[in-house]
């Protein structure tokens, strides 16, 4: 059966606090069956970790986004720690730099970001990665990973090149309405080229809603518009994109969906 899975969002966003089952149920619809949250920091990893709790096949990553960087320089990670046993957390993130807002100071962004890296090979769970703006400096910290850690470098804003060199190190990458965009040479090229068993499609919802719906809040239903460049970009079936992606993100976060009989 076709289906996809959004690779990477937030539908723990007070964005969707009115119409959040809504939301989830016009996913499945679209057919979006499996989809996996990302956390921000400890009230959001906490509260996408319940939300979790109530739905099926939705999972989480917990961690801390480089814009919260500087709020948590201080702390210990014991309460990431602890979430990371939770069944339905399968990844450490997001974690990274994001030097295109500087919301937090670029020193301490990495170190949590470090400190995200070690906690991910400590608890041995594949490592969400949110880079902006600073994809060289990310892919050199990303070196203090074993080899054969799983990384996922979500909305993945690099060029062509750096796409080969994150292939090369065997990480994978997750794309989202970027591509969609007229003006977004660089990344329908990534999408074009990138081998597709490293290759998984992500809303990011609320955010980075695809074309034509630019402006309006984003939701995990609208996996099939990305899943449909990728094809178009390819010259490929959109069944091919929807099979690989979705097996790609089954084997990075380790999930296996229930699915309608
Ligand atoms: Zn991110
Ligand atoms: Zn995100």
């Amino acid at each position: 059966m076709l289906y996809y899975i959004d690779a990477h969002t937030h539908m723990d966003n007070n964005r969707f606090n009115k119409d959040r089952r809504k939301v989830i149920e016009r996913a499945w619809k679209n057919s979006v069956l499996g989809i996996v949250n990302a956390g921000s920091d400890q009230a959001t990893s906490n509260a996408l970790i319940e939300l979790c709790d109530s739905v099926d096949n939705m999972w989480t990553a917990v961690g801390i986004h480089p814009h919260k960087a500087g709020q948590y320089i201080n702390d210990d990670l014991n309460w990431l720690r602890d979430l990371a046993r939770h069944p339905l957390v399968v990844a450490i993130g997001e974690m990274g730099l994001d030097f295109h807002y500087d919301f937090s100071p670029r020193e301490q962004q990495r170190q949590v970001f470090e400190r995200l890296m070690a906690l991910a090979v400590e608890v041995d769970l594949p490592a969400v990665v949110h880079a902006r703006e600073a994809d060289e400096d990310a892919f050199i910290m990303l070196e203090q990973l074993p080899g054969d850690h799983p990384v996922l470098l979500h909305c993945f804003a690099g060029d062509v090149e750096l796409m080969h060199e994150a292939v090369d190190r065997g990480y994978y990458l997750s794309l989202g309405g970027v591509i969609t965009f007229n003006k977004a040479k660089e990344a329908q090229e990534v999408a074009a080229e990138v081998p597709l068993e490293n290759l998984m499609l992500e809303t990011d919802a609320p955010y980075l809603t695809p074309h034509p719906y630019r402006g309006k809040r984003n939701e995990p239903g609208r996996i099939p518009i990305i899943a449909q460049q990728v094809a178009k970009l390819r010259g490929i079936e959109l069944e091919t994109v929807a099979k690989a992606t979705a097996a790609a993100a089954e084997r990075f976060y380790q999930i296996n969906l229930k699915l309608p009989e």
